[in-house]
């Protein structure tokens, strides 16, 4: 579903991404972590094509990001065809940003009538079975500024399945949040997984990474240092670098 061969990003001078390597399969959850500064946003913003890659490739479902290949050479999409692969990828952010001005229901359902061209009746029917599933039916009317944080980004995970994604990009979306507030969100993308959503989540949830993980990936300084399925990666760190981070975090 993804797959990134070699891919390398740099800002300036700041080279950020450094060959970076992985697949994360059609129904996988693959978590990614590492220090601050490693890496792990730019990455997911490169999945998405909202950051683009100086070199290498990076495929979602079967289509190169951001170009068409053409007898070995590269042609840049057109912002509507970037845009037409991007409808497929929802992202989650770490402080939610929904809009303020909308209600809860207006929220879920902007994207699908205004992107999509859905009918307002078929895409309010959509948003209220989407907001049942992430239990916020009855907040349908009000507006996010009501809502608690844990609230605000099922919301925004709501929003981002109106969209009906193949695939689903988290950056540390409980990271903005107070402690109580943490898990009433992972319960919701623990349910997206075990529903067989393909997933790629940066995250500090070690617990999260060890039970709804299929693979976990270690990440430092713009190179996967390491990789595999959670509970080995955390048992058994088989890296200097990759011990000490977890000697850190867990
Ligand atoms: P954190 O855990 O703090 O979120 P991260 O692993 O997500 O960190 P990134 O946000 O990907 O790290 O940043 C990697 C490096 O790239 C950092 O040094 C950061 O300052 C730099 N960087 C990120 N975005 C930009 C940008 N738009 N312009 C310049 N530098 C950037
Ligand atoms: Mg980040």
């Amino acid at each position: 579903m993804v797959v990134a061969e070699h891919v390398h990003k740099h800002f300036g001078r700041l080279h950020v991404l450094r060959g970076i390597n992985l697949e994360v399969r059609r129904g996988e959850v693959m978590c990614v972590v590492g220090p601050s500064g490693s890496g792990k946003s730019t990455f997911l913003r490169c999945i998405n094509h909202l950051e683009k890659i100086d070199s290498g490739r990076l495929w979602v479902d079967g289509q190169l990001m951001g170009y068409r290949q053409k007898g070995g050479k590269l042609y840049e999409l057109h912002d509507s065809q970037v845009a037409a692969q991007r409808r497929g990828i929802g992202m989650v952010f770490q402080n939610f940003n929904l809009f303020p001005h909308m209600s809860v229901l207006g929220n879920v359902m902007e994207a699908p009538v205004q992107v999509n061209r859905e009918k307002r009746a078929v895409a309010r029917d959509k948003a209220m079975r989407l907001l049942e599933r992430v239990g916020l039916a009855e907040k349908a009317p009000t507006y996010p500024r009501q809502l608690s944080g844990g609230q605000q980004q099922r919301v925004a995970i709501a929003r981002a399945l109106a969209m009906e994604p193949d695939l689903m990009l988290f950056d540390e979306p409980t990271s903005a949040l107070d402690p109580e507030l943490v898990g009433e969100v992972l319960a919701v993308m623990k349910d997206l997984a075990e529903e067989g959503m393909t997933m790629v989540v940066v995250t500090h949830e070690m617990g999260f990474a060890r039970e709804v993980g299929d693979s976990l990936v270690f990440m430092d300084d713009g190179v996967v240092v390491e990789s595999g399925p959670p509970r080995e990666v955390l048992a058994n760190p088989r890296e200097e670098r990759t011990k000490a981070f977890l000697s850190r975090v867990l």
